[in-house]
């Protein structure tokens, strides 16, 4: 046998919270002043440890360091080169870990800096805030700590550093493009000089993220790249990830780049491979992302081979690298601890630690002489642990059983927003500037409570159910003693807005430990879409309709929406999301038409992962918008005329979706508006929006009570845009992460600055006082 080169097996980065969520619990403990910060140092070290073992055993060659964060890796790359802003000066003489939780998550005298998603995902960043250059510098050795942990262990690691100009665009920066591009030379400089200080420590290679060579950029901002680079080569050798989206028009730039190897995701993009084998100069080794990093399904590996070993042919085997699409942050970590998930289901799953076995096993066959027995024996001894032959479909013959004859005549609600609105009221009569909630209510730990102690089989259904109604009960007597004019049934059997629908769904399974970090402590357990999804029985109509029973105020009915369902779930990826949505709106259709059929006339559908979802790049962003708004029209559009349907989102920057807001046909919309710096803005757009509109005046995400007075300012301000006929007033969002003290107080104000402007409204004189007449 001829000896070849091999082809590398390289991982981007690893899940940090912990197979048990082990830095969750560290950190909740070490906020809570229940354990020392030489306690949480320790359990972080564990877990880095673990993982970099995991890693080696995997046969990874090339294993990351620096990818570990206590909080955030963006809020590290802050700190790393001294972007403390000046209201966290005072944390900083005590050290590095208060100022980064300092910073995330803000203290009495300077609040958090703000915080966003990821790229597309609901990975949570903290937003850097930049303004002079030259007060950067090198303020932490994390990255070099980090590498001498892995070296001490006997790995050699890859350090991993947020790009320097990735790093700087999605700061929060004053300024024009070349104050951008001097921020990004001079981060670069600080990373130059970190950079020595590895290589002097023995690393051989950094990684350099830079995911926003995957977007549209200005000119004027894809020029930052050559000069930031030319700044940072030469100290060791570099490799530039970028992930999520196609590099496009970006690809000849990064080729250009004074680097060793560039990261592509092909799996969100493997049109892009072909034009880079043609570009890559000879110096450059290319690392293909063809394990998906964003999803949960195990990887159809004859295909990824195929990828693979074509361009080994191209290159040579020292040039490839295989890898997966992103870093393994999004997915669980190992799926062999799941013990409750069907078999056949199981067997079709494929987490951080599955990955990266197939990782290196497509490395490995990437020069093998006879690769496809190296896959078909790795296939046959998975299959020993489970009982199905590895083709079985997945679902089997039901799929899309209901998704084919729909007509577009579904999609159109029955009559128009004006005529709906004159029939809207006269079913349910509201004063101008009606006050209601975005859905749920506090969730006292009691009620979390009974929903465990249901789960454990510690209670009846029957006391569950008699327990959920006692609190639905004195949710709606709350509401009413408060004055809200559209009332709801509270959501306290939800634990989570996704996860309650997908359990009562078919074609949903659940894992117990596949935890995914959201921000900070906080993780999700995504449900798996991995069938045909139908509804065997109502989801929300008896605690709805129990809660209209109890009053003669209108209640609101509380859907989750079809593309929420889905970006919050890990959604099977052999079907097209736009037919996995369908058969989701389909059952919501037939939830609202039973809403309708129990008495419900106000019925909202929840959407705030509409705009998360939005696609990278902009010309991809009308066909996903058309499949969305679809989606939520089918399972919206047979609604009654007089069935007012609302729905909310949690942002207020509608920018580019405005006309996709516009196109979903909801009667209301309640939004975000109460803390959001776009506030104004949002509004403003919403203006040509021409529905009924709800900008939240009440902030839930903090514990603060605004006044009679705030309240009147915000539903002012929202007036001078729109019209009293079109102003609604709630909260920015559901209530149930705040206390029934603030929520009592917060709503009673909220209720009383309504009237105070209705009545200021009223004073004005006649156009109030027709439309009062009209609406009688
Ligand atoms: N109806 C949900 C609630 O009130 C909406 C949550 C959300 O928008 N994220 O909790
Ligand atoms: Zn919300």
């Amino acid at each position: 046998m001829a000896t070849r080169s091999a082809v590398a097996a390289a991982n981007l980065g690893f899940p940090r919270i912990g197979r048990g969520r082990e830095l969750k619990s560290a950190l909740e403990r070490f906020w809570a002043g229940k354990s020392s910060a030489g306690e949480l140092e320790s359990t972080a070290l564990g877990l880095r440890e673990r993982h970099w073992q995991l890693q080696a055993a995997a046969k990874i060659g090339i294993v990351p360091s620096n990818d570990f964060s206590l909080y955030d890796h963006v809020l590290d790359a802050a700190a790393l080169v001294g972007a403390v802003p000046e209201r966290f000066r005072a944390e900083r003489a005590r050290g590095e870990l208060a100022t980064c939780f300092a910073m995330a998550r803000g203290t009495p005298g300077a609040p958090a800096m703000e915080m966003t998603k990821w790229f597309d995902t609901n990975y949570h960043y903290i937003v850097p805030e930049l303004d002079a250059p030259e007060a950067l510098h090198l303020a932490s050795d994390k990255p070099l700590r980090e590498y001498r942990e892995a070296r001490a262990l006997g790995i050699e690691t890859r350090p991993v550093l947020l790009g320097p100009v990735s790093f700087v665009l999605l700061s929060r920066t004053a300024g024009n493009a070349e104050s951008r591009a001097r921020l990004a030379e001079r981060v670069a400089d600080v990373y130059a000089e970190l950079i020595d200080r590895l290589a002097g420590a023995g690393a051989e290679w950094i990684q350099l993220d830079e995911p926003c060579l995957g977007l549209d950029l200005a000119d004027q901002d894809r020029w930052i790249f050559p000069r930031a680079y030319d700044r940072v080569s030469g100290h060791a050798r570099l490799a530039v990830a970028t992930y999520f989206s196609d590099l496009r028009e970006n690809l000849p730039l990064a080729m250009r780049l004074p680097i060793d190897a560039l990261h592509l995701d092909l799996v969100r993009a493997p049109g892009q491979l072909a034009r880079a084998l043609d570009l890559a100069p000879s110096r450059m080794t290319l690392s293909l992302g063809v394990v998906n990093g964003r999803g949960v399904w195990r990887t159809d590996l004859g295909r990824a081979l195929a990828t693979v070993r074509d361009a080994v042919d191209r290159l040579g085997a020292s040039r490839v690298q295989v890898a997966p699409s992103c870093s393994l942050l999004h997915v669980p970590i190992d799926r062999d601890i799941e013990t409750s998930l069907p078999a056949a289901l199981r067997e079709r799953l494929a987490f951080a630690t599955q990955k990266l076995d197939e990782v290196a096993l497509l490395a490995r066959a990437a020069t093998d002489d006879n690769p496809m027995e190296l896959l078909e024996h790795a296939a046959a001894r998975r299959q020993q642990t489970s009982a199905l032959p590895h083709d079985a479909p997945l679902t089997g013959a039901r799929v899309l059983h209901r998704a084919e004859p729909i007509d577009r005549g579904m999609l159109v609600r029955e009559a128009a927003f004006a005529e709906r609105r004159r029939v809207q009221r006269e079913r349910v009569p509201l004063p101008p500037l009606p006050t209601t909630t975005i859905g749920s209510l506090p969730q006292t730990a009691e009620v979390r409570r009974m929903r465990a102690a249901l789960r454990r089989g510690h209670v009846t259904n029957r006391e569950y159910e008699a327990f959920m109604r006692r609190e639905i009960e004195r949710g709606i007597r709350f509401q009413e003693e408060v004055g809200l004019d559209v009332l709801v049934h509270g959501e306290f059997e939800r634990s989570d807005m996704v996860e309650y629908f997908a359990e009562q769904l078919e074609g949903f399974a659940f894992t117990e430990h596949g935890w995914v970090q959201s921000y900070g402590s906080r993780c999700v357990k995504p449900p798996l879409l991995h069938g045909d999804v139908s509804r065997p029985h109502p989801l929300t109509v008896a605690w709805s309709r129990y809660a209209q029973s109890l009053t003669t105020r209108p209640v609101k009915g509380m859907l989750t929406g079809p593309v929420t369902m889905l970006q919050w779930s890990f959604v099977r990826d052999d079907v097209a999301p736009a037919l996995v949505a369908t058969q989701v709106a389909l059952a919501l259709r037939d939830e609202v038409a039973d809403l309708e059929r129990a008495g419900i006339h106000v019925i909202q559908v929840d959407e705030p992962a509409l705009r998360e979802a939005l696609p990278l790049r902009r010309d991809e962003r009308a066909e996903y918008l058309q499949w969305a708004t679809d989606a939520f029209r089918l399972a919206t559009g047979g609604a009654h005329a007089e069935t007012q349907i609302h729905t909310h989102m949690c942002y207020a920057e509608f920018g580019e979706i405005l006309n996709a807001v516009v196109r979903m046909d909801a009667d209301v919309l309640s939004l975000e508006a109460a803390r959001s710096r776009t506030a104004a803005t949002g509004v403003l757009e919403a203006q040509s929006y021409g529905r009924a509109l709800g900008p939240g005046v009440y902030d839930v995400h903090s514990p603060r009570v605004p006044s009679v007075d705030e309240f009147a300012e915000h539903i002012r301000r929202a007036l001078e845009i729109a019209g009293p006929e079109q102003v609604w007033v709630n909260p920015d969002c559901g209530l149930k992460t705040r206390s029934w003290s603030e929520v009592r107080a917060a709503l009673a104000n909220m209720v009383e600055a309504a009237r105070v402007v209705r009545a200021e409204l009223a004073a004005e004189g006649p156009p109030l006082v027709e439309r009062r007449g009209t609406a009688a």
